[in-house]
């Protein structure tokens, strides 16, 4: 028996028993029952490892497509200024030259063919892949390994669409890519139909730090935070007052410990801030909104 095989082994006899004695076992065995449910904990320091030989693989995610197209402002949607900035993002860092990167919508915001095709050809195994993931969840909430939380409400319908996210997830763990970045603008859900909202700025959802790739998430996102702040506000949606948010319910983040790398949801700002709605500036602060985030990225990678 390995190592790891025989820590597992007493992990969970600790947890059995604890849980038929009702009593409180110790945080840390929870700690490592998180670790043996949900596999290994994605670390930073093996990412900068990964950098220095060039391994680093990065997909960004343009929010929605052209038919579930997100939120919308007088006529321009999410979708079209997601796969704008998602875009910009690409080029970037390509341009860049030390990353491998890879993109699921196109500028016009439709989805890519090889995505499509996978999300179609692995129908079944991303359908027992959410059911697997959904139920080793389950049962790490119910011994106890895992707490469930909600800081900030999502709806479901609008940034939850589940069969295309989930197959995201899939391909991104099977294909090894360490850093997901997905590209939304926020939407205040009390506004009067055309006249701006109540809120405005940008916000981070990172996976929840119980999640095993919860830590990373937080310290790559915190490096992109810093870049962004240099050009943008931040949030001043109470709810959002960290900036930095963890987050469990979002699949795009890892819902049920979905993704093995670094993960996150990127909200630029709210879709009816004038930056964006206009025309003129748009491409502008578009582009610096994606340049900010590849420096961020950048920071990150190039720390000592
Ligand atoms: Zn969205």
């Amino acid at each position: 028996m390995t190592r790891r095989i025989k820590l597992t082994i007493a992990a969970l006899l600790i947890l059995i028993i604890s849980y038929y004695l009702d009593i409180a076992y110790m945080g840390t065995a929870a700690y490592y029952l998180a670790g043996v449910f949900f596999g290994k904990e994605v670390r930073s320091e093996e990412l900068l490892e990964k950098y220095k030989s060039g391994n680093i693989k990065i997909l960004i995610v343009p929010g929605h497509d052209e038919e579930n197209y997100g939120t919308q402002y007088r006529g321009v949607t999410e979708a079209s200024i997601n796969a704008e900035l998602g875009n910009y993002l690409f080029d970037s860092l390509q341009k860049d030259g030390k990353f491998s990167v890879f993109i699921t919508n196109k500028i016009t915001g439709e989805h890519n063919d090889w995505i499509l095709d996978y999300v179609k050809t692995q129908n079944t195994a991303i359908a027992a892949f959410k059911e697997k993931v959904k139920a080793v969840f389950k049962n790490a909430v119910k011994i106890g390994a895992v707490k469930r939380e909600t800081k900030v409400y999502h709806n479901p319908a609008a940034d939850n669409t589940s069969q295309i996210l989930y197959g995201i997830n899939k391909w991104a763990n099977d294909n090894g890519a360490d850093i997901v970045l997905h590209i939304h603008l926020n939407d205040y859900p009390g506004r009067k139909y055309d006249l701006p909202g109540k809120y405005a700025g940008f916000a981070i959802y990172v996976p929840d730090d119980q999640f095993p790739n919860g830590k990373a998430s937080m310290e790559v996102a915190g490096y992109i935070k810093e870049e962004l702040d240099k050009i943008a506000d931040g949030s001043d949606f109470p709810g959002e007052k960290e900036i930095l948010i963890e987050d469990q319910q979002l699949i795009a983040v890892g819902s049920n410990a979905s993704r093995d790398g670094v993960s996150m949801l990127i909200e630029y700002g709210y879709i009816y801030e004038s930056k964006f709605f206009n025309k003129e500036l748009r491409p502008f602060v578009l582009r610096e909104l994606a340049e900010a985030t590849h420096r961020g990225l950048a920071n990150f990678f190039r720390q000592n």
